[in-house]
């Protein structure tokens, strides 16, 4: 491997923030306590913790009482699948057909246990139709869930059509916003959106922490009702009994300092005209291939897309093999999710797009952050054309 690094799987994860990783260390090495102590040593951090919610609530315009910490997006997301189903007595659940395996898989666990589940299809683009929810929904729909952005291709869904569909109703509307948060502007009360999933790692902040956008409350034919969900964490009374486990308070702390500097870094963008500063230099990047990389397919190009990620097919040259010759130059990209490129020889979610199984494998995504520099860009510009080059001429693929 080579000693030049150049990351470009950030909806993997991403590098914690060097100001993220500094408030950390105080509440590891020096305010350690458990907020739920009675000493002030400890209970002060509820404090810590109230700072965080503030500004998460922030970043997703909510309110911060209803922000509940939890280990990431995978836990979250398996406390409302599981949590509402069990409360419910409507055993409906609506998801995406391209969703995260976290909410996918859970989707298939309550289906063997005897929910009934509807897979929305998307476009070619990747993208879910409204009509196609409007149909799937019915009065014995519990629980709607689709993700605000697609971790493969970056395709934004019409979450605040489905939001407003959704308003008022009694079934409850949950995003998997895990890409979109920090990336785009997410806006709770804009959108309709009940419950919001989000975690700590892809938006530099810290790994195995995340939460839980929960309400308790929503408005169903114009009264205030309250959204009854189990527990996902049954133990002791943190978080209002809601989430029990002991506060991880410096990943909660370093969680509400990625949310500032998401939030920042959004505003400063969004005063000149764009959704964040990186959208230009994936642009770019999209712009080169297509003129010097022929044959070359942009996944989901015509959707609303996520400003940092950029899905591509390139046929004649195997998707694992391009990452390999990358990978030995120092370039990190994936060919999908790393929860499920290892374990399905098909990717799903190209798959519900319709491409072609025949090149569906030669498909790899370039995901960028803040932190890339346009020097780094230019190094992918000199490496990748003669990568692709080289892997169509061993597969005698003819351009
Ligand atoms: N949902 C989406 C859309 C994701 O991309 C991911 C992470 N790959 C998750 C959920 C799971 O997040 P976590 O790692 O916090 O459990």
């Amino acid at each position: 491997m080579s000693d030049k690094i150049v990351y470009l799987d950030n909806n993997s994860t991403t590098k914690a923030a060097p100001e993220v990783v500094d408030v950390m260390k105080q509440y590891f090495l020096c305010d350690y306590g458990n907020s739920e102590s009675t000493h002030a040593f400890g209970s002060n951090l509820q404090y810590v913790e109230q700072g965080a919610r503030e500004s998460l609530a922030r970043l997703i315009n909510g309110r911060p009482k209803n922000i509940y910490f939890t280990s990431g997006a995978t836990e979250s997301n398996n406390w409302v699948l599981r949590g509402v189903m069990k409360h419910s007595d409507k055993r409906h659940l609506v998801i995406s057909a391209v969703e995260h395996p976290s909410v996918l898989n859970v989707a298939q666990y309550l289906e063997k246990e005897g929910y009934r589940v509807t897979y929305l299809p998307v476009t070619d683009q990747g993208v879910v139709r409204l009509e196609d929810l409007m149909t799937a929904a019915t009065d014995e729909t519990a629980l709607v869930s689709v993700m605000y952005a697609n971790n493969e291709t970056g395709a934004i869904m019409p979450i605040r059509e489905i939001g407003e569909y959704l308003r008022d109703k009694s079934i409850i509307f949950h995003t998997d916003a895990t890409q979109a948060v920090g990336k785009i502007h997410v806006d709770v009360k804009r959108d309709n959106i009940d419950l919001l999933s989000f975690s700590g790692h892809k938006f530099h902040g810290p790994k195995g922490v995340g939460g839980l956008y929960f309400p308790l409350k929503k408005y169903v034919s114009g009264k205030l009702v309250r959204m009854q969900i189990a527990q996902f964490m049954i133990g002791g009374e943190q978080q209002g009994f809601m989430r029990a486990g002991t506060m991880n308070t410096p990943g909660i702390a370093g969680l509400g300092k990625a949310a500032d500097l998401a939030y920042e870094h959004l505003s400063e963008h969004l005063v000149a005209g764009e959704d964040t500063g990186v959208s230009s230099k994936r642009d770019d990047l999209q712009e080169f291939i297509e003129e010097n990389i022929p044959k070359t397919m942009i996944n989901a190009k015509n959707a609303p897309r996520l400003p940092n990620t950029l899905n591509l097919t390139f046929p004649g040259a195997e998707g694992e093999s391009i990452i390999d010759r990358l990978s030995e130059k120092g370039i990190c990209v994936s060919s999908g999710s790393a929860c499920t490129s290892k374990s399905l020889a098909i990717p799903y979610v190209l798959d519900a797009m319709g491409i072609n199984h025949d090149i569906i494998n030669s498909t790899i995504r370039f995901s960028l952050s803040r932190y890339n520099t346009t020097e780094e860009l230019k190094y992918v510009r000199q490496v990748l054309p003669k990568v692709i080059e080289d892997l169509r001429l061993i597969s005698g693929f003819k351009e």
